[in-house]
């Protein structure tokens, strides 16, 4: 497999690391049998790099040999390789980085670490008969024979020793009579070996409405699909039947989602329908196992790539679709560089291989939807569940009426009523809150001031740690570096004892639970109480069973949930992130809202959603109560005209960080000095919303262009932008960021 070079007899272009700007590809001679997408080993200047054979190349003269070939068969597919390139001029980041980013990290390491596994096993040399012969009258040798003749490539040596009770010394004398031989085989890690949670696949026969998308997707090569279709609408089994379909054409595909919905769940009822023809990419698989997946899909073993954002990029021959499901989620965009949004690359490679892109979710994004109502892309609607049960009822709750009438509790009067019915009846309740912790920050009412990380400019969480000696001991906690601190008892600026915590969390509520209803049986999910493998699983498999009666939990229980069981849904701070200093932090609180409250009624009884907020007729609360989706796009694109906003504009922003402060605010004046000359709007220099992050000092400026601007002909000028290089300064740059704090 692994072979090194002597001599090549064709001409090869190989991509190789060198920073943006610079030649990325160079020649070199190969043996006449390399493919594309193989990686390589070449002598480049002084040292010996890893690169990429990213296409064939012309004669040239004194070009030198490959030195070692690293995989015998291409690790990506040509499409791939364009679609790097297009991602690198997009971007303005290397080439190469690109292609970094587009293969797992397993591959990466292939070469020392996480190789794939072999084992020694045992197969009959020659014939049975003969084997036979050579051992006749030996009854251990013949059994020997009998049980590795039925299954060839299977036991080891250890294995055999075990089975028959024999010594290592036993089985060697047979292979060295020529009776058995040793081969290596790979092993496959499988990921699901330890889940025994294979359901059995029922197909149910498709809705008028369903009917008609499948048939849609069908027709729509090239085009980009969004199934709008409210939770439970049937969008998951619409994906199944259209993956079905290009599965029987001999055609691969490729569903992308989010992380977080990554679940057991999702994956099973993929793997009930679809069986092994499924590879997981998950992010919580080693990197060995990861790579083991890679690999089925390479050879064609597996010709479905389910896993979240990079999964992209899968080495799928003959690719037939594309699905990507919550289509509206953040996480689809990478927040590292490179900085991609995986929605815009998947629409690239579609067009690119005519296939559909199909984009589902309960809650558009008012950027896809303006997007293909403008371009004249099909837009699916499913406005109504599949099964019996209608959406929930909602109801709005003004917290500050609550308070007016003299109730401090975080729950209001008609949630406590209807969290006592529906333990009463038996029936399972989710309380939703986005903020984990015991309480969001500590304030001292004597001088004013919170308690904030030393190296964040942000304020401390309150948590409730578990402790060995079973008490629970508060501890301040960094939700962004993780900073902790045991909790003072006086505040650190003025040293008064008048310091108080504010805000509750997830901690928090659990604790009222327990005060409140002393019989239910309530557990959280949160980053801190499934920060261990599988924990996220357990907690799900305990609820599902019924075993608990209240599930409370951060945005991670919105997601690719089917809980039957569950009647009512409590949220029970809806603005919490209404006020985030970001232009989409509206639309993001409306979609949370639709889609926590999307969780409760699946069960044959109607479902009730109580919202508690402190702003009932804002828009981004009054029509997610309503369900009202389209209202809400209407309200939030009229807003983005006025303030000149996406999708009428697009964004560029720079953050410059340094842990001096002089050095960040310095580079963001002189970018947006250079600026000047640009078509565009600048804003800034200023002071990112999180000012200072892990001990850096971070400064924005930003550059609003109009939509239609080719951002590669950007790419020239802004290559040539040359704002001070200084060491002690790191510069960001995102194109059409998501991420404005
Ligand atoms: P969504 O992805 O839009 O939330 P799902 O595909 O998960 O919706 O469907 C919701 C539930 O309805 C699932 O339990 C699914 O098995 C079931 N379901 C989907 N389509 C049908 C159908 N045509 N007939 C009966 N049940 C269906
Ligand atoms: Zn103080
Ligand atoms: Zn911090």
């Amino acid at each position: 497999m692994n072979s090194s070079v002597s001599f090549g007899s064709k001409f090869v272009s190989v991509l190789v690391p060198v920073p943006v700007g610079k030649d990325e590809t160079f020649t070199y001679l190969a043996p006449e049998d390399v493919k594309i997408g193989e990686r390589v080993r070449v002598g480049f200047g002084k040292r010996e790099v890893i690169g990429y054979i990213v296409g064939e190349s012309s004669a040239r003269e004194g070009a030198k040999s490959i030195t070692y070939r690293i995989d015998s068969e291409p690790v990506i597919t040509r499409d791939v390789i364009e679609l790097t390139k297009y991602m690198a001029n997009e971007l303005f980041v290397p080439w190469y980085r690109c292609m970094e980013a587009a293969v797992p990290s397993g591959l990466k390491l292939a070469v020392k670490g996480a190789k794939p596994r072999f084992k020694r096993v045992l197969s009959i040399k020659g014939s049975i008969e003969s084997a036979e012969i050579k051992t006749a009258g030996e009854e251990r040798a013949l059994s020997c024979i009998k049980i590795i003749a039925g299954h060839p490539e299977t036991f080891g040596i250890t294995d055999i020793m075990r089975k028959l009770e024999v010594s290592r010394n036993f089985v060697e004398k047979l292979i060295k009579k020529d009776v058995l031989v040793i081969s290596e085989q790979q092993i496959q890690r499988n990921p699901f070996s330890k889940l025994d949670l294979i359901k059995k696949d029922v197909m149910p026969d498709l809705t008028q409405e369903q009917k008609r998308a499948v048939e849609e997707i069908r027709d729509a090569d090239g085009k980009i699909v969004l199934v709008w279709g409210v939770t439970g609408s049937g969008k998951t089994e619409i994906y199944l039947r259209a993956i079905s379909e290009v599965i029987e054409k001999g055609k691969g595909a490729i569903v992308l989602v989010p992380e977080i919905s990554l679940t057991p769940q999702t994956v099973d009822r993929f793997r009930a329908r679809l069986g092994d023809k499924i590879a997981v990419l998950h992010s919580s698989l080693s990197s060995g196992e990861r790579l083991d997946e890679w690999m089925r899909l390479r050879d064609g073993r597996a010709r479905v790539a389910v896993g979240p954002r990079s999964a992209l990029f899968a080495p799928i021959d003959n690719l037939g679709i594309i699905v990507i499901d919550e289509a509206h989620e953040a996480t689809y965009k990478q927040n590292e560089t490179p900085r991609y949004n995986a929605i815009k690359i998947a629409e690239k490679r579609a067009k690119f291989l005519n296939i559909p892109l199909v984009l589902g979710t309960a809650t558009p994004t008012c950027e896809q939807y303006y997007k293909n109502i403008s371009a004249g892309e099909p837009i699916i609607e499913l406005p109504s569940r599949v099964t019996a049960c209608a959406l929930p009822d909602t109801k709005i709750v003004d917290m500050r009426q609550e308070l007016a009438e003299g109730h401090t509790s975080i729950f209001s009067r008609m949630l406590i009523r209807e969290i006592k019915k529906a333990l009463q009846n038996r029936e399972q309740i989710i309380l939703f809150l986005n903020r984990r912790g015991h309480a969001s920050f500590v304030l001292c009412r004597a001088c004013g001031e919170s308690i904030k990380c030393p190296r964040c400019a942000v304020s401390l969480t309150v948590h409730l740690s578990e402790r060995r000696n079973q008490k629970r001991v508060p501890e301040l906690i960094c939700h962004i570096c993780n900073h902790r601190v045991a909790h003072p008892s006086k505040c650190p600026s003025c040293g008064s004892h008048l310091i108080k915590a504010f805000g509750a969390g997830t901690e928090k509520i659990e604790e009222e639970v327990h005060r409140i209803f002393p019989s239910a049986r309530a557990i959280r999910m949160d980053a801190d109480t499934t920060a261990k493998k599988d924990s996220h699983r357990k907690i799900l498999e305990t609820f599902i069973a019924g075993e608990k009666d209240i599930l409370i939990g951060t945005q991670m229980i919105g997601k690719g949930l089917d809980l039957s069981r569950v009647t009512l849904v409590g949220i029970i701070a809806a603005d919490s992130s209404l006020h985030l200093p970001d232009f989409r932090a509206e639309e993001r609180t409306f979609q949370q809202i639709v889609q926590v409250v999307g969780r409760a009624g699946r069960a044959e009884k109607k479902g009730l959603a109580i919202i508690q907020t402190y702003v009932p007729s804002h828009p981004a609360v009054a029509f997610a109560a309503e369900q009202n989706v389209k209202k809400f796009i209407e309200y939030e694109l009229k807003r983005r005209k006025a303030s000149n906003m996406p999708p009428f504009t697009r964004l560029l922003q720079w953050t410059f960080e340094s842990e001096i402060e002089e050095a960040a605010v310095n580079g963001a004046r002189e970018l947006s000095k250079e600026l000047q000359t640009f078509p565009g709007e600048i804003l800034g220099p200023a002071p990112a919303p999180l000012e200072k992050l892990r001990g850096r000092f971070r400064w924005q400026v930003r550059l609003v262009i109009e939509s239609n601007t080719n951002i590669e002909l950007f790419s020239k000028k802004l290559n040539s932008i040359s704002y001070s290089k200084r060491k002690d300064l790191r510069v960001l740059l995102d194109i059409d960021p998501l991420d404005l704090m």
